[in-house]
């Protein structure tokens, strides 16, 4: 992060704009709405500013600038057209540590002003540090159209009942899912069309069914969720919802930080990563602490790379759940065979090349892959490989002795769908040394069949170099 968001209370304050045009009237306005006592600086004031002097009060100076006129502020504005008034602005301001920002001048910022969408109490701050004020605007443009004006008057609701529903619901996760309740239900539903003293009656039900309730402790439950690949846009919008609930997340290796990203800001986190052949936390120790949170009442995620049910041990770790009378849910996600094959431009199946497909894991039973090389070697068939990396040369050369043609196209993909892809194509016979020059690590994933040569002839491939999508087919 380049800069720190925060609302500043500016209520009842002095606060200073130099300059009288556009662009001093937009400040001047937002100034206005939280409640300072403004100053504008300005020769004259434009027809903007003239606007707003109609219905706010703001006091007019058309003297020059001196130290006096920061007086008492937290924040000043130069926007003036005149940049040496600026620059001069920025000295006084640094002279007496008061946060100055002069529009369209970076350099000359302590702080950046966002794209604000208003629905006070609610607020909503846009920023891109600068880089793109067309985005910001488009996703201020996008959150008016998602975010009902309502919210405005559902945030003021809820404020109403804070301090009460805080006496009454001491522990803070209860007191959460009281509040998520309230307003994914028929209260929040009943505000949102204006029928105020419906709500109020629901509400004052729920906070009667709350005392009730007393220090009954909440059902826990385990969320075991698929994240896809790697490229968080691959998450089911059910996962999504979930991430944002849950109170603990217990997550692996294969979920990037971008996925982590998306999980509620004040979830505990517990990594239960394992490294190939570093077994760091063992499967039955995982399956007690999913076992014990969800008996403390916690919503536990458990986050899975890809798909839960695909080489993901999910089916051990709800058998345990199950066993122990915990409630679950499990949320599929896109398998990284799926999910790079895509991203890497090899169909899995196409009508001329393959009528099936087959995924397999190439972990090692005994130092060698156990892998049923009958069933994997088919005409018209593609076999996706998992966990193969490490016993590359042992999987190409089982396939070549058990009967499958040196000259069979292969590939190997590199964090597939995540930034820093990296597709090696080949043969059996070559993939393996071509892949050791790369220096590809893991998690890779092997493909096998003639499909893998789709990939070159796909129109976007031409030469060999991706010429759409370049950012995630990088090679
Ligand atoms: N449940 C997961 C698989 C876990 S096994 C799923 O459905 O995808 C771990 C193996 O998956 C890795 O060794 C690698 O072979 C493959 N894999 C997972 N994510 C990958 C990625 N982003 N790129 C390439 N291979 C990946």
């Amino acid at each position: 992060m380049d800069h720190l968001p925060i609302f500043l209370n500016v209520k009842g304050t002095p606060s200073l704009v130099v300059g009288g045009g556009f662009l001093a009237a937009r400040k001047a306005d937002l100034l206005l709405r939280a409640g300072c006592k403004l100053t504008v600086l300005a020769p004259s004031l434009g027809d903007e500013l003239a606007h707003l002097a109609d219905t706010h009060d703001f006091v007019h100076k058309t003297s020059e600038l001196t130290a006096q006129d920061l007086t008492g502020c937290q924040v000043v504005f130069g926007c003036s057209h005149d940049s040496t008034i600026n620059q001069k602005l920025c000295e006084l301001a640094a002279a007496a540590g008061i946060l100055v920002n002069v529009t369209d001048e970076p350099d000359n910022c302590d702080f950046i002003m966002p794209a604000v969408l208003d629905r006070s109490p609610l607020l909503v701050a846009i920023a891109s540090g600068g880089t793109s004020p067309l985005l910001t605007r488009m996703l201020r443009a996008r959150f008016e159209t998602t975010i009902p004006a309502a919210y405005g008057r559902l945030a003021e609701f809820a404020g109403g009942y804070r301090e009460r529903i805080k006496a009454l619901i001491p522990d803070m996760h209860q007191r959460r899912r009281f509040w998520e309740d309230m307003i994914s239900g028929p209260v929040a539903e009943h505000l949102f069309s204006g029928q105020f003293e419906q709500a109020e009656s629901l509400m004052e039900s729920l906070l009667k069914q709350a005392a009730l309730d007393g220090d009954r402790k909440p059902v826990g439950e385990v969320y075991l969720v698929g994240t896809g690949p790697g490229d968080p846009d691959l998450l089911t919008f059910r996962a999504l919802r979930l991430m944002q609930q849950a109170d603990v997340v217990l997550y692996d290796r294969l979920v990037g930080e971008g996925i982590l990203n998306l999980v509620r800001r004040d979830a505990r986190r517990i990594y239960v990563g394992k490294l190939p052949k570093n077994h760091t936390v063992p499967q039955e120790e995982i399956g007690k602490m999913l076992i014990r949170l969800a008996q403390e009442g916690k919503r536990v995620l458990r986050l899975k790379g890809g798909d839960p049910f695909v080489f993901g041990r999910g089916g051990e770790e709800i058998e345990t759940l199950a066993e122990n009378g915990i409630a679950f849910q499990v949320i599929p996600g896109i398998t990284a065979a799926t999910g790079c094959a895509a991203y890497a431009g090899i169909p899995l199946t196409h009508r001329d090349h393959a009528q099936g497909c087959i995924f397999v894991t190439g972990h090692e039973k005994n130092g060698r892959p156990d892998l049923n090389w009958n069933v994997l070697i088919q005409p018209r068939q593609t076999a996706v490989i998992y966990m193969g990396l490490s016993s590359l040369d042992l999987i190409t050369e089982g396939f070549i002795s058990h009967g499958a043609d040196p000259q069979t196209p292969a590939a190997i993909i590199e964090n597939g769908t995540r930034e820093g892809q990296r597709v090696i194509s080949g043969t059996l016979s070559s993939l393996p040394g071509k892949t050791a020059e790369a220096g590809i690590s893991s998690p890779a994933l092997i493909i096998v069949g003639s499909v893998v040569t789709l990939r070159d002839k796909l129109s976007w491939f031409a030469d060999g170099k991706p010429k759409k999508r370049r950012s995630l087919l990088n090679e």
